[in-house]
């Protein structure tokens, strides 16, 4: 017999492992406390994957295929992928184990073990990804830094997206990024999410007798997540035929009350594999083609799937294992209460960081331009906030997160992933949103009691950096603004 793992984030129903049922085949699935407790994660994260899990191996034995689902709660339970497949070997006779390629190298450590059992073991692929694990290793080889935008341009002539049949970009231009910085108006109104009536009471109570600590809030029957790949595709649909035609315009805003905005939330249907990222592209793709949407739309989008998704997955596994021990500025302190609680006056971080609690879920420039910035203006410490963001976000596997938030948002790589930190004063803020005409701070002010933290926070940074700034020439301007503050300063 062949015992095949599925794992928490394969729930790929298109794989071809399932193109036909074979009676020498066992699939295993297991909620595990190793994969639970690696960080604290949010609640609504667990139970997605768990309910995710549960749906597809229910679907899969109404198929005709063999099932072992150890869930949470079941006594057999050993809580480790090693012990619970050594476990069941005897009972199904097996002599061969086969897995698909994990994402995450702590997750391929361990399955390397199984290699100890002494059986047939196979690992396969996905079947998902754009590019092989170390396709952009290869692209950039010999290079001290890795750049997106050449990476981007290869993935639409090798994809044939938005390309005429010289391979040249259609409409003349590979990016659009300059028509999408629009500032949102209410007038312009977001659609309401999009919602799934799961009842997932039962296996919340599963959790809590089990005692799985976990993080945010859960509601009632309501879910923004799919727990199948009908929904996921519901997801899609709806984000196509609502958002997409004004996604690019607003991709970059950020609007008191406003969690979602234009943004698709499909990232998790991606990243668990419900959905494929081609068909995602494509079905974009096809829109604009169908004259449905402007290109500066779809263009902004496909970049974010095609380029970016793609492009941090390669230097994850081009730099890892040493990626996760990068400091690059040797930030030491530790996180403020308020990433726990949400809790503070300051409204910009108040609001998003209460949504990614109430949704396990934030749109990319509040994750960036304002948690990101916030820590790394205040020194926090990229291992505690990993693990915040690893286990806060719905979408969070450490392939994507860790690039993102250890390089892009806190260029604790030194500037492999990003040209400069993005780092910014409440200027950049009150520009590109309204938090600040709700927040007590005054973002104009740089001293006193109604200044805005922001502003204080990222001079010193800039000023803490001097030396090192002074020759980067996205920085150095900058560095200059300091100098001229301090010696204004200094003559008053
Ligand atoms: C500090 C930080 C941490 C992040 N952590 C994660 C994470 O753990 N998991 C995750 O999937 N994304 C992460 N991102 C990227 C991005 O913020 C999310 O993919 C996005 O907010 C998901 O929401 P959405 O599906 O509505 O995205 P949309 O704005 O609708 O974008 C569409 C899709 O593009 C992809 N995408 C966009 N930007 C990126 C990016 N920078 N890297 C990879 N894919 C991208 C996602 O699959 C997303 O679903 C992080 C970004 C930052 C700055
Ligand atoms: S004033 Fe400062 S703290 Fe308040 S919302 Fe603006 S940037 Fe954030």
């Amino acid at each position: 017999m062949i015992l095949r793992l599925v794992l928490g984030d394969q729930l790929n129903e298109k794989h071809s492992w399932f193109h036909a049922i074979d009676p020498n085949v066992i699939y295993l699935f297991q909620e595990i406390r190793s994969e639970t407790d690696y960080v604290v994660h949010h609640i609504q994260k667990v139970v997605a994957i768990f309910l995710g899990m549960r749906t597809l191996a229910e679907k899969l034995k109404k198929n005709g295929h063999q099932i072992h689902y150890l869930r949470i709660s079941d006594p057999e339970n050993q809580h480790s992928f090693f012990t619970n497949v050594q476990k069941i070997l005897d009972r199904y006779s097996i002599t061969h184990i086969e897995y698909q390629e994990p994402d995450e190298y702590r997750v391929d450590e361990h399955l390397s073990s199984l290699n100890t059992l002494g059986l047939g073991i196979q690992k396969v692929s996905t079947e998902h990804f754009l590019t092989e694990r170390f396709e952009l290793k290869k692209i950039f080889e010999g290079k001290k830094t890795y750049l997106m935008e050449n990476f981007y341009r290869k993935m639409r002539v090798k994809w044939n997206v938005l390309v005429d049949e010289d391979r040249q970009p259609l409409e003349g231009k590979w990016n659009f990024d300059h028509e999408n910085r629009k500032k949102w108006d209410a007038k312009n109104q977001v659609p309401p999410p999009f919602e799934f009536g799961h009842d997932a009471s039962a296996l919340v109570e599963e959790l809590e007798l089990a005692n799985v600590k976990t993080m945010g809030f859960i509601r009632n029957n309501v879910s923004v997540w799919p727990k199948s790949r009908e929904e996921a595709q519901q997801v899609l649909h709806y984000f196509i035929d609502w958002l997409l035609p004004v996604f690019g315009d607003y991709q970059d805003t950020m609007a008191q009350n406003q969690p979602f905005l234009f943004h698709s939330r499909i990232s998790f249907a991606l990243n668990v594999k419900m959905l494929h990222p081609l068909e995602v592209v494509k079905s974009v793709e096809k829109t604009y083609l169908d004259g449905k949407v402007s290109i500066n739309q779809a263009e902004g989008f496909i970049r974010q799937i095609l380029g970016w998704r793609e492009f941090v997955r390669g230097i994850y596994w081009a730099e890892m294992p040493n990626y996760a021990k990068l400091n690059h500025f040797n930030h030491k302190n530790s996180l403020p209460d308020f990433f726990w609680t949400g809790k503070t006056d300051l409204n910009c971080l108040s609001q998003s960081i209460g949504q990614s609690l109430e949704f396990s879920y934030a749109h990319h420039i509040q994750r960036l331009m304002i948690i990101g910035n916030y820590a790394l203006i205040s020194g926090i410490d990229p291992d505690e906030l990993d693990r915040w963001y690893l286990g806060i976000y719905i979408d969070a596997f450490e392939w994507v997160e860790m690039p993102n938030t250890r390089g892009m948002s806190q260029f604790a790589d030194g500037g492999k992933l990003a040209t400069k930190p993005y780092a910014s004063s409440a200027n950049y803020i009150q520009k590109m949103g309204n938090y600040c005409q709700h927040c007590k701070f005054n973002p104009k002010e740089k001293e006193g009691p109604n200044a805005c933290p922001f502003n204080q926070k990222y001079w010193d940074f800039i000023g803490r950096n001097a030396d090192a700034f002074r020759k980067n020439p996205r920085m150095s301007m900058m560095v200059k603004l300091w100098e001229k503050q301090n010696q204004n300063n200094l003559s008053s």
